[in-house]
C-alpha cells in the first residue's frame, strides 16, 4: 500500500506491504523537484512505479543499502532510465542479492540488484543544491542531503537518530535554523515517514525531546 502527501514543495510516499488490508511497517521515499529520495522495498516496487508516472523524475538517491530503501531502483532504472545513485560503499551492496533473516524478508523482501553509480559531494536539481553528507551512524555508505541555502534538509531514509548520525542531524538541524533565521520552517524526513516541521524553537524542542527518550525513529535499526 501506499500513501503520498504533500509538505510544500516535498513529496512524501509512504510504503509498506499489506497483509489483510493493514501496513506491515512504514518506509518512505520522498520526491523533491525530480529527483527522488530512497525508492522503498520490494513489495511496493510496482505500486512506487505506478505512483511515479506523469511525475517529474530526474534522479534517484539511495540514502543507504538496507532493502527498504531500494527495493524499487532496478525497477525505476528499466520504466524510467534515469540514474540511481548512491554511497560508494553502498554501490556494491546494491548491485548484490542480500541475505535476509525471515522477518526482512517478510517486511520488505528481496530487492532486485540493481547496478547504481556512486554519488559525488552534491546533488544538484533545477531549483536546489543538496550537499551530500556522510551519516554512517546507522550503516555504512549512509547519506544524507542539506540544502543549505534553503536551510531544510532531506534526511529521506535517514536513520539519523542512532549512533554518529544523531549528531549529524542535530547538527543539520542546527545549522540549517543558523543558516535560515528565526521564521524560516526547517524541515526535516525520516525514514519511517515521520516529517518535522517548525521554526528554530520548535526544532530544539523536538530535537532534545529525541536525546531525551532514546527516540530511534528508524526504519531498520538495531541491525548491521
Ligand atoms: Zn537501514
Amino acid at each position: 500500500m501506499i500513501e503520498i502527501a504533500d509538505f510544500e514543495e516535498v513529496t512524501r510516499i509512504r510504503m509498506s506491504r499489506e497483509v489483510d488490508g493493514k501496513p506491515v511497517y512504514w518506509v518512505a521515499a520522498y520526491l523533491v523537484d525530480g529527483l527522488l529520495v530512497d525508492t522503498g522495498c520490494a513489495h511496493t516496487a510496482d505500486e512506487l512505479v505506478a505512483a511515479l508516472e506523469g511525475r517529474r523524475l530526474d534522479l534517484v538517491v539511495n540514502t543507504h543499502f538496507h532493502e527498504g530503501h531500494v527495493g524499487a531502483d532496478r525497477a525505476i532504472m528499466e520504466r524510467f532510465g534515469v540514474p540511481v545513485l548512491a554511497h560508494r560503499d553502498s554501490v556494491p551492496r546494491i548491485g548484490l542479492a542480500p541475505e535476509l533473516n525471515p522477518y526482512q524478508e517478510y517486511v520488505w523482501g528481496y530487492p532486485q540488484p540493481a547496478s547504481v553509480s556512486t554519488l559525488g559531494a552534491q546533488v544538484d536539481t533545477a531549483a536546489y543544491h543538496f550537499e551530500v553528507i556522510e551519516t554512517p551512524g546507522h550503516s555504512a555508505g549512509h547519506v544524507a542531503l542539506f540544502e543549505r541555502a534553503k536551510g531544510d534538509f532531506v534526511a529521506g531514509g535517514g536513520e539519523l537518530a542512532d549512533g554518529n548520525a544523531r549528531a549529524a542531524d542535530v547538527q543539520l538541524g542546527a545549522d540549517a535554523e543558523r543558516d535560515a533565521g528565526d521564521d524560516h520552517v526547517v524541515v526535516g524526513m525520516q525514514a519511517n515517514g515521520d516529517v518535522v516541521e517548525g521554526n528554530h524553537a520548535h526544532r530544539r524542542e523536538i530535537d532534545k525531546a529525541d536525546i531525551a527518550d532514546g527516540h530511534e525513529g528508524a526504519s531498520c535499526t538495531g541491525r548491521r
